[in-house]
């Protein structure tokens, strides 16, 4: 018996099924003598009234420059009427609720606008809530600066913003709810047999996560793990358990904790001098090849500001629509494993454009039509 924090997705409120799958894990946890906390995302995905995406679509709709605490304040309305909703659904079904935005539930950021970061968590008016014996609805995603003007966490930051509430209030535990039921092996989406992982370490998933598993935010994590608080990624449809999230390092056959995809890459190749004159190429988070006369870089566009400072001529070839798949490893892996994984590579004639080792992680860069044929022969490949 304690706190526990319940955070359900934009799927896991969109529908009457989905909220009457809520319903019941917010009363079982009740009813196992908890205090219970739910942080919503905005409801359904892009196309629906009010998902984050569509909101975007309003301010990019009349112009696609937008001042970053416009789109904040714009976004942000998305959770708030997820939260109100939720509240008035609970009340209406003899689970008496509050419903707080991020603002009122205390959640103070930086004013990194469009991606801030928590900075503190006020819990007086969580825990007065709590007090009276009501479930508490909090808009995720969202948070205040010091001088008090709104802010959201960064796309999927609602499970930042469960897990910091969890920590802060020092929960038991945080259930992250969800389309699916766990963290798998890859994407089920893509590899639909992909088995699922009953318990995992922060370390582990916030590698898979960071590389593109968007199943939970590598923020999230990284919170969980400053708190020591276990996380479980679970199915809103389900009473399965899902995977737990915690501080055990959790030993692995194969060494691999799994594979994560990321769209959204491009590609240039630029002469070897430009290296000297450009502060973008010299950024870690992009992959960088050099050869003899010649510089190949990949990076993910969300993670560059624009324009590059390499002027348009010194283009000898310029690409989008690349896709990343990783590999990610447990521990480093041994020199043979690598050999044998490229010799792998060559032979099954994939579409692979490029790859790039580091200590525990394979990437490979391919054009994104490829990406899901791709994952399925590697996965093929290992199992
Ligand atoms: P929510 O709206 O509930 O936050 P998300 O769409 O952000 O849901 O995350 C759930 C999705 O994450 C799943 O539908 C699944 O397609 C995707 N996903 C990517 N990688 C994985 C993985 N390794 N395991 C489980 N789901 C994954
Ligand atoms: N609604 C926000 C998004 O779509 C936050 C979240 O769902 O976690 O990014
Ligand atoms: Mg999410």
């Amino acid at each position: 018996m304690g706190i526990i924090v319940q955070k359900f997705g934009g799927t896991s409120v969109a529908t009457p099924e989905a909220r009457h799958a809520l319903l019941n894990h917010v009363k079982k946890c009740k009813d196992e003598g908890n205090d219970v906390i739910v942080v919503v995302s905005a409801i359904g995905r892009n196309g629906a009234p009010y998902a984050t995406d569509t909101l975007i679509n309003l301010l990019e709709q009349i112009n696609p420059t937008i001042i970053p605490q416009k789109k904040d304040l714009l976004m942000s309305c998305g959770e708030i009427i997820s939260c109100t909703l939720i509240s008035h659904f609970l009340d209406t079904n003899n689970i008496p609720s509050e419903a707080l935005t991020g603002f009122q539930a205390g959640i103070i950021t930086n004013d990194n606008f469009n991606n801030s970061e928590i900075i503190h968590i006020d819990t007086t008016t969580i825990k007065n809530n709590l007090a009276k014996g009501k479930v508490v609805v909090i808009a995720g995603f969202q948070g205040i600066t010091a001088s008090g003007q709104i802010t959201t966490l960064g796309r999927g930051g609602s499970d930042t913003a469960a897990v910091a509430i969890g920590g802060y209030i020092k929960a038991e535990r945080v259930d992250i709810f969800t389309d699916v039921p766990g963290i798998a092996k890859v994407d089920p989406r893509v590899v639909s047999i992909a088995p699922y992982i009953s318990s995992i370490s922060y370390d582990d998933i916030y590698k898979l996560a960071y590389h593109g598993a968007k199943v939970i935010h590598p923020r999230a994590v990284m919170t969980a793990k400053q708190f020591n608080i276990p996380v479980r990624v679970r199915s809103t449809f389900s009473n399965d358990l899902g995977t737990l999230i915690s501080d055990k390092d959790v030993p692995y056959n194969d060494n691999i904790v799994g594979l994560a995809l990321e769209k959204d890459f491009s590609y240039i190749k630029v002469e070897k001098e430009v290296l000297s004159q450009s502060d973008f190429l010299k950024n870690p988070d992009i992959l960088l090849k050099k050869s003899e006369n010649f510089l190949e870089a990949y990076y993910h566009k969300d993670h560059i500001d624009y324009p590059l400072d390499i002027e348009e001529n010194s283009y000898f070839e310029k690409k989008d629509h690349i896709g990343q798949i990783s590999i990610i490893f447990h521990e480093n892996p041994e020199d043979e494993t690598k050999k044998n994984l490229q010799d792998f590579l060559i032979h099954a004639n994939l579409a692979t454009q490029d790859i790039f080792w580091s200590d525990d992680r394979l990437a490979i860069l391919l054009p994104l039509d490829h990406i899901t044929q791709t994952v399925q022969s590697l996965y093929a490949h290992y199992h």
